[in-house]
């Protein structure tokens, strides 16, 4: 088996709509982004990247390329399971952490995880996701921003 980690972060943006894991979440500012600014889904597809040593979400999917403009995170998030799939690994388990001062997002946790883990091909038990402020503190805490972190298990996929 295999293990990978991915982080990212985008900086609020007035206008746009909030997308976190998939959810669009109503009543704040959006993420500045090339794609709809997921964080959660852009962490989850580097470490998915990085546990099948296919480097990272900006060689995949460049945000100088028109072709991803405003793109569903989630389109992204298959294209890389595929290619995880391609190099021989099929997803064991996943954890993100979703750092954000504002909003809160316990009421969009549940949801989040039903629709990445259908990306995933997993069962909703096998992704966990997590959301924590920063206690005020640093960007975060600021509300300029929302980080995310993830760690993904890989495992070989059995060959008839
Ligand atoms: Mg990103």
């Amino acid at each position: 088996m295999r293990v990978g980690h991915g982080f990212d972060v985008h900086r609020f943006e007035e206008g746009r709509a909030l997308v976190l894991g998939g959810v669009r979440i109503p009543g704040s500012r959006g993420m500045a982004a090339h794609s709809d600014g997921d964080v959660p889904v852009h962490a989850l597809c580097d470490a998915l990247l990085g546990a099948a040593g296919l480097g990272d979400i900006g060689r995949h999917f460049p945000d100088d390329d028109s072709r991803f403009a405003g793109i569903d995170s989630r389109v992204l998030l298959r294209r890389v399971v595929q290619a995880v799939a391609e190099a021989g690994f099929g997803v064991g388990n996943a954890d993100i952490t979703i750092a954000a001062q504002a909003p809160r997002l316990a009421p969009y946790i549940g949801r989040m995880r039903e629709l990445l883990a259908a990306d995933l091909g997993l069962a909703p038990e096998r992704l966990n996701i997590k959301a924590t402020t920063t206690e005020r503190l640093g960007f975060i805490g600021r509300e300029e921003g929302i980080a995310a972190w993830a760690v993904v298990l890989i495992e070989p996929l059995q060959t008839a």
